[in-house]
């Protein structure tokens, strides 16, 4: 089958084109991003294959329709860049890669609270500059603190059992609690309790309208002075301004973001050569105790390789009109 490959990354056309080899689709790689001025390249070709900060609204949706576009096929586990309603109404089938490596997510998740906790990113410039004093690097132990996930599917619950490797307590907040990490030992309690007693705070959950801004002014009111707070999930959980002066106040201790709510005219580029017009971003930036990745937290070789190879199952599947592995089910999507 012939696909639109959207925002393709060198790294990108090698795991694909690899994987395509046992596939044998036609890919035609294209750098933009999908956008509203962008979605003519796909004219005519039946499936798109799209990323993160791919925008598939209302208007980009109607354009595929009326060009031949039938498939989406996601290269990601999160939806929440396709209007879904739309997508329905138009008859797409929407198909993502619900599960690569979330090992790799819940990996990157750990490294950024470890870093944090023992200060790393000040430590890796101090020593290059000859500088071995140690003011400044006091750490914390994670052995005996309390840490609050929030969402504990697949990577969230990988998440909770690496810390409590590190003998963490874990509190957790899920719609649907995982009664096996209950037996594990993981607590379930609602939002506020699991705000209020908290040392580290990791968000797991799906970006959809009942978790936009979780983390707000008056969540972040709730908690313990000093919090640990990482995100690796969506960036658009978090209320970026409150965050800026919660880092202020204090009331934020240190900072892990691996996205960001406005990442989509940020991450993935080389901007080191541009003025960043990003005023919220790169004051964030500034924090001594924030460390930002540009949301590589999936980006490992095995989980590149399973992407891949889910990726064009799903397009098989479909060319086939047999249903794809990765289908999204509009039903339970609307649910979740
Ligand atoms: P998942 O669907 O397996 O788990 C999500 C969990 O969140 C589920 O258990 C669900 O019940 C729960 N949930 C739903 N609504 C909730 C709410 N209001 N409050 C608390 N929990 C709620 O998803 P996953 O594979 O674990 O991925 C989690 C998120 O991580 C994805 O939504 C995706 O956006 C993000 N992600 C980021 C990267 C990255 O590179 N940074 C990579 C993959 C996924």
């Amino acid at each position: 089958m012939k696909i639109a490959v959207f925002s393709t990354k060198p790294y990108d056309r090698e795991f694909l084109e690899l994987a395509n080899q046992s596939f044998g689709h036609e890919l035609v790689f294209l750098e933009p991003r999908l956008t509203s001025q962008t979605a003519s390249l796909a004219d005519g070709f039946p499936a798109v294959c799209v990323f993160v900060n791919d925008e598939l609204d209302a208007r980009v949706l109607l354009h595929l329709h009326r060009n031949g576009t039938k498939l989406i096929a996601l290269r990601c586990a999160g939806y929440n860049n396709v209007d879904l309603q739309v997508a329905e109404q138009l008859g797409f089938v929407v198909t993502r890669v619900p599960a690569y490596s979330p090992q790799a997510v819940a990996e990157h998740t750990l490294a950024l609270i470890l870093a944090l906790a023992r200060r790393l990113h000040k430590a890796y410039n101090r020593v290059r500059e000859g500088n071995f004093a140690l003011d400044g690097l006091l750490g914390v132990d994670l052995a005996g603190k309390t840490a609050g996930v929030i969402g504990t599917g697949k990577i969230g619950r990988l998440v909770a059992k690496r810390l409590m490797a590190f003998e963490c307590r874990i509190l957790a907040f899920d719609i649907r609690p995982d009664e096996q990490l209950q037996a594990e030992g993981v607590e379930y309690v609602g939002y506020e309790e699991l705000f209020r007693k908290s040392d580290i705070i990791t968000l797991h959950c799906p970006l959809m309208p009942a978790t936009y801004h979780l983390i707000n002014e008056e969540s972040l009111a709730l908690m313990k002075r000093g919090i640990i707070l990482v995100n690796t999930s969506r960036g658009a959980l978090v209320d970026s301004q409150a965050v800026i002066r919660a880092l202020k106040s204090g009331r934020i201790g240190a900072l892990g973001l691996d996205v960001y709510e406005e990442e989509a005219d940020l991450f993935f580029e080389d901007l080191s050569n541009q003025v960043i017009q990003d005023d919220v971003f790169m004051r964030m930036l500034t924090f001594p105790n924030v460390i930002v990745t540009g949301h590589q937290a999936f980006f490992t070789r095995n989980a590149m390789e399973a992407i891949a190879k889910k990726t064009l199952e799903n397009v098989t599947a479909f060319e086939r009109g047999e249903e794809p592995p990765g289908l999204l089910h509009y039903r339970e999507a609307f649910a979740s």
